[in-house]
């Protein structure tokens, strides 16, 4: 099958993935996750974590990825070497931040200018909401902050966007601009999460979808001569398989139901030696 693609990945969270979900948005980026992404300033930590969610990610068959990393450029850049060696196929967003208060060691001094190609967040839940519309009055909503000032294009993956207006969607449709949706991560965060249909939605269910907010869909996605070939290996009937495999079965309770123990084999750019290989297996 082909392989997976995450639209949206915060690489330094992998250190407390599945935990500290007890707390709302706003409360948690302040007492957990700031806290934690000032720690990638040292490389050593950096490298350590990054290694371990590439290989992870990689091991699960995601083979294309875009990632958050944090505000430091040289381990941001070290994540995209640790990419590079394993073999993966990603995007690595260095995080801009030049306000935060609750944790004035891990914010930027100056504001940097912006980009064209923007993964970013948008209506997570209705308290961002608001303290968003208290720092930028000027604004007619969200969106429009991102749109005036030039960072919602056809090259723009917004994450989250529970909460978007009827305006905003069509504004969103009219730039071309897409939605990386979690519903697992609006869960934890108390978004309370509603998803419009008529925006680019990503969620897992449709790699070629997500593929083409990334621009790739013409490169991978899929089998079709001229392509690069980018497919995971699976084996229905792995010993430890956590699926019963039936012969009505369809692709999609394949792709639904398989985990790690029925990809017998990663990308080939994983592994750098027969030794490797044996620690992957
Ligand atoms: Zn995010």
């Amino acid at each position: 099958m082909p392989g997976l693609v995450d639209t949206h990945i915060h690489a330094p969270q992998y250190l407390f993935a599945g935990t500290r979900v007890d707390l709302p948005l706003l409360q948690w980026l302040t007492t957990y996750t700031f806290p934690t992404e000032a720690k990638y300033k040292d490389n050593d930590f950096a490298e350590e974590v990054y290694t371990r969610v590439v290989r992870r990610t990689l091991k699960n068959g995601t083979t294309t990825a875009c990632y958050f990393a944090t505000i430091y450029t040289d381990t941001s850049l070290l994540l995209a070497d640790i990419i590079d060696k394993f073999g993966q196929r990603a995007f690595v967003g260095k995080v801009c931040m030049d306000m935060n208060d609750a944790v004035p060691h891990y914010k930027e001094t100056t504001a940097d200018s912006s980009v064209p190609e923007s993964l970013s967040h948008i209506s997570e839940t209705e308290e961002e909401l608001k303290v968003v519309e208290n720092m930028f009055p000027a604004y007619q909503n969200y969106t429009d902050l991102y749109d005036k000032n030039k960072l919602l294009t056809s090259k723009t993956v917004m994450a989250h966007a529970c909460h978007l207006s009827e305006e905003e969607l069509q504004l969103f449709n009219l730039r071309g601009a897409a939605v990386a949706h979690c519903p697992s991560s609006n869960f934890s965060c108390f978004s309370h999460s509603t998803l419009n249909p008529i925006v680019r939605s990503l969620l897992w269910t449709d790699s070629l979808f997500s593929l083409s907010a990334l621009g790739l869909d013409d490169v991978i996605g899929n089998f079709e001569v001229g392509k690069e070939f980018d497919a995971l290996l699976i084996n229905t009937k792995a010993s430890d398989s956590p699926f019963d495999l039936f012969s009505a079965d369809t692709f999609e309770y394949l792709r639904g139901c398989s985990s790690n123990k029925n990809c017998v084999n990663c990308p080939a750019d994983v592994c750098n030696s027969a030794q490797e290989v044996q620690r992957c297996f």
